[in-house]
């Protein structure tokens, strides 16, 4: 509430302001450069209510009007035509302006003139040309009809003296209604104000050896403080030095003094030369005040930007880094410290935040990001800390027109232990059997696959043991004992794992063997071992009494690549020959789909062994 009717008064005073400014303004010139008893040589009251238009809302615009116009009648009344004209003429001066400020509004809703080319180009169209135009024909009518002459001559008058007036006032007049221009933030201390003052001062002076002498040609004079004001100032410096330079002219050709005056014309083509000079001295400055502010704007940006990241930066658990062209750090966020160990990364290689068996790998992330700008590269490697191993990502890019900026790659390493673990153990659910802790059929086809996909060179064996008559188990002892001597069975089983041994549960009551023995005597003789492990093994059922069970083993030698499938069946056709035969035993298979040699208890595996 207090911030709203603050705005209120803060809008009321900007009308008060802007008034007297108004009437000050055009009792002024119509006083002081009426030179034929006609119009004026410039007019400012256009700029000055169309900026404070712009800048009040559409419902205020009809008080606004109606309140400049009375100050305009009475300007006019005091200093020009008299009473009779002023109304009409306060009428067609209202209109331009409203005019004006309605275009300005309604092509440029952002009110942002200064700010791009766009705007600022329609600022000069709109302020400088239509408006003055348009309102140039009824004003040259009026004035025709007061002074006398022709129409055509008051009208183009009028467009002069409107459009130039427009232009210089406009800016000046659009920066102070909006409140807090830019370049005013130096006026702050008092330095800024002296500053301004002297470059003011420096302008009058400079536009006053250019405009009251003729011995030397000094016209292009005036361009020097007014860029100085555009420079240290911005818009409203060099807005400020247009409207002195303006005055100081506009006063040499009524002191009849200076290159103007000295023009061999009419007085009213004088001052028409006099405009045209100043519109383009404006029409210089203007755009490299623009210019300058669209720099400021970009600066602020990056200003913002630099502090937010900053702020994350400091903040943030993950290290953010920028690099070189070559890899070396240039800087690190505190958060990189604690990531990699080291107090000052400065200069160092990424690859500090990793093991050295890893240098090569990041050197090669960094040569990928560097071939593809823009794009993120992501590495994820364990690293050795205390004992313990932190898994850290590292995601790399590498900036676009790196050889130019100073940061050729911008990193965020991360400790992504937590996930990696959670990954992995998923992992290891997925390929794990939940009941007896073996590798499930899953984890078995990911080791079987690629074995058989080089058992040409590595040939290997494969064995399917399947437990005789479980559901005898599982009907006389209840499932219970069942799961029971699933669980026997695979801890006989992991006794047995070793590098050359890999078990799995296949599903149900059936398991199965890789063997990376070199001679499938070997791997004959483990299976023997586990047979016989499995037939001695005791377990106790619900009523404390004791029993046993036996386990029938196909066994193949594959020497070819061929599918799992066909792979599986080959040792499951010795599978059913041992059940066939009599269960508890070993039974071996040559080639796909056959079976040779027997192994029945103990007793026979010396002739295995013999056979094979
Ligand atoms: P064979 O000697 O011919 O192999 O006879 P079998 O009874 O072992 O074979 P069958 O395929 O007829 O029966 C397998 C049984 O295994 C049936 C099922 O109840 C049992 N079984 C499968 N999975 C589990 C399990 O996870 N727990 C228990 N307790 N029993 C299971
Ligand atoms: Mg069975
Ligand atoms: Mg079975």
């Amino acid at each position: 509430m207090a911030g709203a009717k603050r705005s209120v008064e803060e809008s009321g005073l900007r009308t008060f302001g802007f008034a007297l400014a108004f009437f000050a303004v055009t009792s002024l010139t119509i006083y002081s450069t009426r030179f034929s008893g006609g119009l004026a040589l410039v007019w400012f009251g256009t700029a000055i209510l169309a900026a404070l238009l712009v800048n009040v809302p559409p419902r205020a615009w009809p008080r606004t009007v109606i309140f400049f116009a009375s100050l305009s009648i009475c300007a006019t009344t005091l200093f020009g035509f008299g009473p009779h004209a002023a109304i009409p003429l306060a009428l067609v001066n209202m209109c331009e302006a409203t005019l004006i400020a309605a275009l300005l509004v309604r092509l440029r809703p952002e009110r942002d003139y200064f700010e791009n080319w766009s705007g600022f180009v329609k600022l000069i169209l709109i302020g400088g040309i239509v408006g003055p135009a348009l309102a140039s024909l009824p004003g040259g009518g009026l004035v025709a009809a007061e002074v006398g002459g022709a129409w055509r001559y008051h009208s183009v008058e009028w467009f002069a003296g409107h459009g130039l007036g427009t232009l210089l006032a406009l800016p000046l007049a659009l920066l102070l209604a909006r409140g807090r221009p830019g370049g005013l933030m130096r006026l702050r201390t008092p330095r800024g104000w002296w500053e301004f003052a002297g470059l003011s001062l420096a302008c009058v002076g400079v536009a006053f050896l250019a405009f009251y002498q003729t011995t030397y040609p000094a016209l292009f004079l005036p361009i020097l403080p007014l860029m100085v004001a555009c420079f240290r100032f911005g818009r409203i410096g060099a807005s400020v030095a247009v409207l002195l330079t303006a005055l100081v002219a506009s006063a040499s050709l009524i002191a009849d003094a200076g290159p103007f005056a000295a023009l061999p014309v009419a007085l009213a083509e004088k001052a028409l030369f006099l405009q045209f000079y100043l519109v383009v001295v404006l029409l210089a400055s203007l755009p490299v005040a623009t210019a300058l502010k669209h720099r400021e704007i970009l600066h602020a940006n990056i200003l913002h930007r630099e502090a937010l990241q900053r702020m994350i930066s400091d903040h943030s658990d993950d290290a953010l880094l920028s690099l070189d062209e070559a890899g070396r750090i240039r800087f690190a966020s505190p958060a990189s410290m604690r990531l990699s160990g080291a107090d000052d990364l400065e200069g160092l290689h990424l690859s500090i935040f990793f093991d050295d068996a890893d240098a090569s790998l990041i050197a090669d992330a960094l040569a990928q990001a560097r071939a593809a700008p823009g794009v993120t590269k992501v590495v994820e490697r364990p690293v050795a800390k205390g004992g313990e191993t932190v898994w850290l990502e590292a995601k790399v890019r590498a900036v676009e027109g790196g050889q130019t900026v100073p940061g050729s790659y911008v990193i965020t390493v991360r400790d992504v232990t937590v996930r990696k673990e959670e990954e992995l153990q998923a992992m290891r659910d997925a390929c794990t059997d939940p009941l007896t802790g073996l590798p499930n059929r899953r984890a078995f086809l990911k080791e079987l696959e690629p074995a058989l996909a080089g058992a040409d060179e590595r040939p290997f064996s494969l064995a399917i043991i399947d437990l005789d008559h479980f559901k005898t188990v599982n009907d006389r002892y209840g499932h219970d004992v069942g799961d029971l001597v699933l669980k026997h069975v695979a801890r006989i089983m992991k006794r047995l794992s070793n590098d050359e041994c890999f078990f799995a549960r296949l599903g149900g009551e059936e398991f199965g063997m890789i063997g990376r023995h070199e001679a499938i005597t070997a791997s004959a003789e483990v299976c023997e071992r586990l047979r016989e492990a499995i037939n001695e093994n005791q377990i106790r059922d619900a009523d404390g009494g004791m029993f046993g069970v036996s386990a029938s083993i196909g066994l193949a030698h594959l020497r070819e690549p061929c599918s799992a499938t066909l792979a599986l069946q080959t040792a499951d056709s010795p599978l059913y020959s041992a059940k066939a035969a009599g269960r508890n035993r070993v039974h071996v298979a040559q080639g796909p789909l056959g079976w040779k040699y027997r192994a029945e208890g103990t007793r026979d595996r010396h002739r295995l062994l013999q056979c094979v």
